[in-house]
């Protein structure tokens, strides 16, 4: 049977756009619908608006901390709308940026929506219908508000890229990457911020001491996190929302945002009339080799809720393009990605937590917690943590946390050894780089404590 194209890809975020270049750099006929703008929620609303965002707020800090350095410089203040064009020209070069590496690839634009018609066919929203020998779900996922009466009143994380002005104050609600993240970047540009997290403690799944260390930091430099806290009712009030919380306590703050998870693009793409089954939450169920249950069809990125990040959707799209154009079948390798929460400090991770690792096997803990010399000179309490967790029957390091400036660029370059599987010994044998931070990761002898 011959169809219109060879794949036919819904989705133009990064899993989508990686997966339709590298397909039809094979020779594949492939073509693309995205009926936002492409690039998805990274390039769109997330990952590029957001670090371009910590960047802007991390001045605040730095003009400080230049003052204590000897500095006179006088920082004037922030200028949000000047900020917002320019982030705005920004988003749109790099979605031209995506728009280019499709058509230079042969790639065929729809810029619509698209829904599934049958095990080989897509629909477009102006009703033109199209065969495919493959479809490639990559639909990615969108922010989740509560279910509480005037919910819809709050912002979520898509909304803050495009405000008229900051807010004077804001109450955040949520305790993950997204929450924790605004909080650091509100809070560095003046606002006003307050955190609402329903649990114990922030970045649920994390290392307890590394979001510990998290939480007291954002504490210091000004945030108002309070844990066992969530919204109760909110309701509109003069100059933004009254928010009464689950102790009983009424605020008001100009601003409100959700920061409470996201949730896949499954719905009324026609994904369960052919066959297609989802998960609870609405997550696509794949196999190892991203396959639904239609084998036609495969889904790849935050649509599936394996790992919901751009690098791991990017690897997932490569894998598709080995497994279904190059006869190579690749199953994507979730194992070991080192991550970073851009707080402030940042919070890099590769591996397990304390808490897991203690729970799987016998470890050594190597972690110490001090002031840096930067901002200890400074004059400010800070302090970074760098921790390893060794298995005591291999000596692999199974996990390593560091809380500090940077984490998510040393982290990066330690996922290297852990993914290698390395032991405490080869870390040892690495010629310390002084005076650094993470010099601290060759050069703790004694475990702190095992478990
Ligand atoms: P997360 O799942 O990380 O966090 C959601 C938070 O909202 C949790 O603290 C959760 O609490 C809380 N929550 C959920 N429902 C409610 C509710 N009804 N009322 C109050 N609180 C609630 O989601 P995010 O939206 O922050 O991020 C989504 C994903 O995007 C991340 O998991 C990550 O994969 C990715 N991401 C990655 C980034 C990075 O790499 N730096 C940056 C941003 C996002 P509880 O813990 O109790 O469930």
């Amino acid at each position: 049977m011959s169809f219109d194209v060879d794949l036919f890809v819904i989705g133009g975020g990064s899993g989508g756009v990686r997966a339709a270049r590298t397909s039809a750099q094979t020779g594949a006929r492939v073509a693309l619908a995205e009926d936002s703008r492409m690039g998805g929620t990274c390039v769109i609303r997330g990952c590029v608006p957001k670090k371009l965002m910590v960047f802007a707020s991390e001045f605040t800090e730095t003009f400080a901390m230049a003052r204590e350095y000897g500095w006179t410089a006088d920082t004037g203040a922030f200028d949000w709308l000047a900020f917002r064009t320019k982030l705005h020209a920004e988003l749109a070069r790099l979605e031209g940026v995506y728009h280019k590496i499709l058509s230079s690839n042969n790639v065929t634009i729809h810029e619509q929506r698209a829904t599934v018609s049958g095990a080989n066919e897509v629909t477009l929203a102006d009703g033109t219908k199209i065969t495919a020998g493959h479809i490639l779900l990559a639909t990615g996922g969108r922010p989740s508000r509560p279910d509480i009466p005037n919910a819809e009143l709050a912002m979520v994380s898509d909304d803050i890229f495009d405000m008229d002005a900051l807010p004077k104050s804001i109450l955040i609600v949520g305790g993950g990457f997204i929450a924790c993240e605004f909080a650091c970047i509100m809070n560095g540009l003046g606002v006003e911020v307050t955190q609402f997290y329903r649990g114990t403690q922030i970045l649920r799944g994390f290392d307890d001491e590394a979001r510990g260390l998290v939480a007291d930091m954002m504490r210091e430099q000004g945030v108002n996190l309070m844990t066992d806290t969530n919204v109760a009712e909110m309701a509109p009030a003069d100059g933004g929302m009254s928010v009464t919380n689950t102790h009983g306590k009424t605020q008001n703050f100009e601003r409100v945002l959700f920061a409470t998870g996201r949730a896949p693009n499954s719905k009324g793409i026609g994904l369960e009339e052919v066959g297609i089954k989802l998960a609870k939450n609405g997550a696509v169920e794949v196999d190892e080799f991203s396959q639904t249950a239609v084998p036609s069809i495969y889904a790849i990125g935050d649509l599936t809720d394996r790992i919901n990040l751009t690098p791991v959707a990017i690897r997932e799209g490569m894998a598709f393009t080995e497994t279904v154009f190059k006869n190579n079948p690749t199953a994507p390798d979730h194992d070991l990605v080192a991550y970073a929460v851009f707080t402030q400090p940042e919070l890099g991770t590769v591996g397990l937590s304390e808490e897991d690792a203690a729970a799987q096997e016998p470890i050594e803990v190597y972690a110490t917690s001090f002031k840096p010399m930067k901002s200890g000179f400074a004059g400010r309490s800070s302090k970074v943590l760098m921790k390893l967790i060794v298995s005591k029957a291999t000596r692999k390091v199974l996990g390593c946390h560091v809380v500090s400036d940077g984490a998510g660029e040393l982290i990066q370059m330690v996922g290297i050894a852990v993914k290698a599987g390395l032991t405490k010994e080869e870390f040892d044998r690495t010629c310390a780089v002084h005076p650094t931070m993470s010099e601290e990761l060759v050069t703790m002898h004694n475990p702190t404590r095992t478990a």
